[in-house]
């Protein structure tokens, strides 16, 4: 999907750059979008080119974006900045393909492997400021770009689904994994079901909370912006946390063969929870509070299923290695659902603590 020069520098004729562009490169280490680092003769801007594979209504993922970060450029908070095009739009189209422009976030670095307690709690940190300064943001003005994004029980029946078509007869040899998520069928509904009775708020969620996405400051590595707002959706703000404590608390990487070598790290979720809850204080409700370590556990358990699904379907939706990849990852995600279930006692007694020391 190279994209010609000449194109690129038609596309960006359209918008209101400062100074003329003396060069256009690829950018970053992101796998959605395609990026590019474009330097004018007065500045730095960031061009990227959507995937409209994964988000097909530009139009309402453009709005979504558009809504938060001028919400918080108004109350002079670090967020992304769209430039606009001479005739006021966010975003052009050519030969099919969207195109943005942002300002360059300058002066600013970024973590990419899988993060110390240090890294990870600032990370937290990150991300409670991001849903702090959103708290009084309306979420309900966001669209729901991708459907049931964190809807566990839809997954859930997606996952029953696959299992009932089981196309390559997989199933029969993973009926240990498939009784796992069977067995907690009960506890899928408690988010969502919250959510819809008004006992949990709706608020903004980020849907891609991987440390590269968060920008701090490179001298004083404070949080200058979360970046690559794509995914932002109304949720609560569960689905952000849990998906952190899933990826960000485990040992290893999700795709680890050596189950020896995978577990939930107290110590992670423990730095990590500090930063959030620190970061948010009393913009946090008692019941979010309460449901903070279980989170964890739901979003590990909606991962897995997912991954399990997609071994039974025949591995359609996520991009594999080998043949029992998608397996091989949702047995990671169950032997951390096992852990933070031992665990939970212990994870919520330091919520609990933490929401004392921060009220
Ligand atoms: P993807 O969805 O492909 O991950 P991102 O929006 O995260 O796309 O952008 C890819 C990378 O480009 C980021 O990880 C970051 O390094 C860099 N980047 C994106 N926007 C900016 C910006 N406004 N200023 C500085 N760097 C940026
Ligand atoms: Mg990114
Ligand atoms: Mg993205």
């Amino acid at each position: 999907s190279e994209i010609s020069q000449e194109t690129l520098r038609s596309v960006l004729a359209q918008f209101a750059l400062e100074g003329d562009v003396l060069s256009v490169e690829p950018y970053g280490s992101g796998h959605i979008n395609v990026t590019y680092l474009v330097v004018t003769s007065a500045r730095r801007y960031i061009l990227q080119c959507m995937n409209t594979s994964i988000f097909p209504d530009t139009e309402n993922l453009m709005r979504n974006i558009e809504l938060v970060t001028s919400f918080l450029a108004e109350r002079g908070k670090g967020t992304l900045s769209l430039v606009r095009t001479h005739d006021g739009r966010t975003y052009v189209e050519d030969g099919g393909e969207p195109f943005r422009v942002y300002d360059f976030i300058e002066d600013t670095m970024s973590y990419d492997q899988s993060p110390s307690p240090e890294v990870f709690g600032m990370a937290g940190e990150a991300f409670g400021v991001f849903q702090k300064d959103l708290a009084q943001f309306d979420a309900g003005l966001l669209s729901e770009t991708i459907a049931h994004f964190h809807d566990t029980p839809a997954r859930f029946e997606q996952f029953r689904a696959a299992l009932e078509a089981d196309p390559l007869g997989r199933a029969a040899g993973v009926q240990e994994e498939i009784d796992f998520f069977l067995a907690r069928r009960e506890r899928y509904g408690i988010v969502m079901d919250e959510l819809a009775s008004g006992a949990l708020p709706l608020r903004v969620t980020h849907n891609d909370t991987k440390l590269n996405n968060i920008l701090f400051d490179a001298s004083t590595h404070e949080p200058r912006a979360i970046i690559d707002l794509d995914t932002v959706m109304p949720g609560s703000l569960l689905f952000d946390f849990g998906d952190c404590i899933r990826f960000g608390a485990s040992t290893a990487l999700e795709d680890e063969k050596d189950l020896s070598l995978v577990h939930f790290s107290l110590e992670l979720f423990e730095a990590y929870t500090r930063g959030f809850v620190g970061a948010l204080r009393a913009d946090i409700t008692e019941r979010e509070a309460e449901l903070l370590a279980f989170s964890g556990q739901l979003m590990t358990a909606e991962c897995g299923m997912r991954f399990l699904a997609d071994y039974l379907a025949g591995d359609v939706y996520f991009a594999t290695k080998y043949p029992e990849h998608n397996l091989v990852r949702a047995r990671t995600q169950i032997q951390l659902v096992r852990e933070m279930e031992e665990q939970q006692e212990a994870a919520d007694a330091l919520v609990r603590a933490v929401m004392e020391e921060t009220a």
